[in-house]
């Protein structure tokens, strides 16, 4: 399955969820969800039932498409954490916080997941000094993350940086603003982060 390019507002709007997928915008009150707090589409404002198959499918999109993962990528993820041990719905949502393009947001290098892909592709990431241009790449606790000399007098990098700065840096990250360089302290603790995600759907999606 290709990946979505159409408007990603209605995306918030149809999770009934704002995913922060663009940016600065979404704490501005030009936030389509803000002003339009509804499904899109004629008939979104009608209410409908939901049922429990729809309940589950609705929040493994919210989380796939808050992480930018395509289908098949999330069923491997979900693999993955039922591998290992501990609870499924949270080893998930840690494998999810490990990819490369979620830290580079995190670390506010980017100002969207989706900006933060376009960045690595374009080989501006280093990861302990190695150029990495996956954005999938996971990392491991002490990974250090900075942007190769020639990107880091890009002038947005540095304008996404400060933005980031104004909102602050979660604890399990080290930055280091001055020489763009940021270090993956730990792998997060997902009850940390607060995230608007009952996961336990999303186990239950997958093991029907
Ligand atoms: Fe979602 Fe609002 Fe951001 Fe649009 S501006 S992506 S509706 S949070």
């Amino acid at each position: 399955m290709a990946r979505y390019s159409g408007p990603v507002c209605k995306l918030c709007r149809r999770e009934n969820l704002k995913l922060f997928l663009k940016g600065e915008r979404c704490l501005s009150d030009k936030c389509s969800f803000e002003r339009r707090p509804y499904r899109p589409g004629q008939h979104g404002q009608r209410r409908s039932k939901t049922s429990e198959y729809a309940r589950h499918l609705r929040e493994k999109q919210k989380v796939r498409l808050m992480y930018g993962v395509l289908e098949k990528q999330f069923a491997n993820y979900f693999r993955q954490a039922d591998k290992v041990k501990g609870v499924t719905g949270e080893n998930l949502l840690r494998l999810l916080e490990r990819r490369l393009d979620n830290v580079i947001y995190r670390m506010g290098f980017a100002l969207t997941r989706r900006a933060s892909r376009q960045l690595i592709r374009h080989n501006h990431v280093l990861v302990n000094g190695r150029r990495v241009n996956i954005p999938s790449y996971l990392l491991k606790a002490g990974d250090e993350l900075t942007l190769r000399e020639r990107s880091k007098k890009i002038k947005c990098f540095g304008e996404a940086l400060e933005a980031k700065e104004r909102q602050g840096f979660d604890a399990w990250l080290e930055m280091d603003i001055k020489n763009f360089k940021g270090v993956f302290k730990e792998i997060p603790d997902v009850k940390g982060l607060q995230l608007p995600i009952e996961e336990q759907l999303i186990v239950e999606y997958y093991s029907r």
